[in-house]
């Protein structure tokens, strides 16, 4: 799910929550930080930056924006509601058939998108996971989360400016001191974890103006936010498309910005979806910790990790028992109504390694899921996770030449292929030794 956690009483409570880690870093002088303009934004800067840029061939006018609209459903691109995305789209390449990769969630896109890997090599394959370690649930909100290099790094090793202006926390807090140049949304959002795409739009502009960084990643969670408190109520669904409008007012903004400044004939825009989304109504919700828990075998040896359109259930019982568990746990998930599939988490298919548990069930399009309590645990109706979730808007935009002309694609453009793209676009090599994902260039 995309809001704050709905296990609000997060185990690791008593950690520090991304930003204040971010503040750590900041005093510990591991990062530099300037106020930028006057709404008191504040950026932070990689320590030793300058000796990096000073040693690399920052001289490129290139300039790679991706630009994430959470949750937004392709469809939604021709609504009327958003002019300007429709006529970016329209103006670049286009992939109709791109989707969103299992586990359709947030931070697993975000981080595929990045690293151009699938969540078994990436080490992120959900929003919520069991951490056996610490032995609860947590969000995957720690930049040691992420295992492999992302293309954020690699520009920078080549004396590249890279900025990440993230409106979650999580996001912030998994992406860490990454790129050369990070938003702070501090100061605008001390508690929400989250920050409206007013206040990103207004950082990313700041961000263009202070560093002009070659690489800016950009999540707007507005569209996905007003998504989940959809009840497909009218009023509620007025939320949505005003956010719509309103996060595709600021994109114009940002578009009219690149061509007044002379960036846009040296740009290229990446504008995708993490994940689209689907609505539930209260009656229609799968809760399976009361069935697995009725089972003789299973009972106290399963912990649930709900991320909404899909449950990961882990066996913590002993480990010679598990063949069996595993079957047992499927064949009582699949007879839940509600529940499209359980999978043995090791399928080849799903690719999202042991941190994503021993079954992974997704739900019927329509359904969600609340674990470990039916009620209490996910009140929220809007949800992903689950293949009803998978297709997203993905195309490519801007001025530059290597930037095709109102074409359609029929590839499968997937979000891992966003990090051998930008890498493509900047001559670094994009091939299958370094990204799963395909340049789309
Ligand atoms: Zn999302």
């Amino acid at each position: 799910m995309c809001t704050p956690t709905p296990h609000a009483d997060h185990p690791d409570s008593h950690e520090e929550r991304p930003f204040a880690r971010g503040l750590g870093e900041l005093r510990t002088g591991r990062r530099t930080a300037i106020t930028a303009g006057a709404a008191g934004l504040l950026f932070s800067t990689l320590a030793g930056t300058q000796v990096a840029r000073a040693a690399g061939g920052a001289d490129t006018r290139r300039r790679a924006y991706v630009l994430v609209v959470d949750g937004c459903r392709p469809e939604e691109i021709d609504s009327g509601l958003t002019p300007n995305l429709h006529a970016l789209r329209g103006g670049g390449l286009r992939f109709p058939r791109a989707s969103s990769m299992p586990v359709m969630e947030t931070i697993p896109n975000h981080v595929m998108m990045m690293t151009g890997q699938r969540p078994d090599r990436t080490g992120v394959p959900a929003n919520a996971i069991l951490d056996r370690e610490l032995g609860a649930i947590r969000d995957m909100d720690r930049a040691g989360d992420i295992k492999v290099p992302t293309v954020i790094e690699r520009l920078n090793r080549r004396g590249l400016r890279t900025g990440t202006v993230l409106s979650k926390e999580y996001l912030y807090g998994v992406f860490g001191e990454r790129a050369t140049h990070r938003w702070e949304p501090m100061p605008i959002v001390p508690v929400a974890g989250y920050a409206p795409d007013v206040f990103t739009m207004q950082a990313t502009l700041a961000m263009l103006e202070e560093f002009d960084p070659h690489l800016v990643f950009v999540n707007l969670g507005d569209i996905d936010r007003f998504g989940h408190s959809d009840l497909t109520g009218t009023t509620l669904q007025l939320a949505r498309r005003t956010a719509l409008a309103a996060t595709d007012a600021l994109v114009g903004r940002f578009v009219e910005e690149l061509k007044s400044s002379g960036r846009w004939e040296h740009s290229m825009l990446v504008v995708l979806a993490d994940h689209s989304m689907d609505w539930s109504l209260p009656t229609q919700v799968v809760s399976l910790q009361a069935p697995l828990e009725a089972d003789p075998l299973l009972a106290g040896n399963v912990v649930i990790a709900d991320n909404g359109g899909a449950d990961l259930v882990y066996w913590t019982g002993p480990s010679s028992r598990r063949a069996e568990a595993v079957r047992r746990i499927r064949a009582i998930a699949e007879e839940t109504e509600g529940v499209l599939r359980a999978w043995d988490r090791r399928a080849e298919w799903l690719r999202l390694g042991p941190e994503a548990g021993d079954v992974v069930v997704f739900c019927r399009a329509g359904w969600r899921f609340s674990d470990p309590d039916p009620l209490t645990s996910n009140p929220i109706p809007g949800n992903h996770g689950h293949p009803a979730t998978r297709a997203i808007p993905f195309f490519l935009a801007g001025g530059h030449p290597r930037v095709p002309r109102g074409k359609a694609s029929s590839a499968h453009a997937r979000t891992l292929d966003v990090a051998p793209t930008v890498a493509s676009f900047f001559g670094l090599p994009s091939g299958a030794a370094l990204y799963e994902g395909r340049a789309r260039i």
